[in-house]
């Protein structure tokens, strides 16, 4: 699997808050981000929703950072993540796939999920650089978003870019 598609896991997190509410309010809301990850299911607890909250603050503060373009400060929080939560790569060939690299198949959910998404972020940038790391400009918007268009100049998360805006294919013409 590609590493950097990893990256998701740091923006579903990180866009479980905003201004409307909180997604990770309960554990309810951890099992919701949880569901369809996997390898990274089971029970959660109290502790993991506590760990989940702080680690989302620690990877807003890299967006936060890149968005005001002091990519020193997002890379000394991105790498402090990755010392605090060490991969453990391990091939694995299930389902008839090839051979596939897994990341960090044990620990608490909270650690795996950190590795993962911390390991994700980090070979998104070194892929990409870190200018695609942006913060939704659109009042009462908080998301988070990794532009990848090759100028990186989206200033607002997929759902409030105008449509014109978007790399899709333009909507075909009204018969
Ligand atoms: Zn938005």
């Amino acid at each position: 699997m590609d590493l950097s598609s990893y990256a998701d896991l740091a923006l579903d997190l990180v866009n479980t808050r905003q201004p409307s509410g909180d997604g990770l309010g309960d554990l309810d809301g951890l099992q919701a981000l949880l569901a369809h990850r996997p390898h990274l299911g089971g029970r959660v607890t109290r502790r993991d929703l506590d760990a989940m909250r702080e680690l989302r603050d620690e990877l807003r503060a890299v967006f936060v950072a890149a968005d005001h373009g002091d990519e020193e400060d997002a890379a000394e929080r991105l790498n402090a993540l990755l010392i605090q939560h060490p991969v453990h790569p391990q091939l694995s060939g299930h389902d008839a796939q090839g051979w596939h690299l897994h990341l960090n198949e044990g620990g608490s959910i909270p650690d795996r999920y950190a590795a993962r998404a911390a390991m994700g972020l980090a070979v998104h940038i070194s892929d990409r650089g870190m200018h695609g790391l942006g913060i939704c400009a659109t009042a009462d918007c908080e998301r988070v978003f990794l532009d990848t268009t090759p100028d990186a100049s989206r200033r607002h998360c997929p759902a409030h870019t105008p449509a014109n805006h978007q790399s899709a294919a333009p909507a075909p013409l009204p018969r």
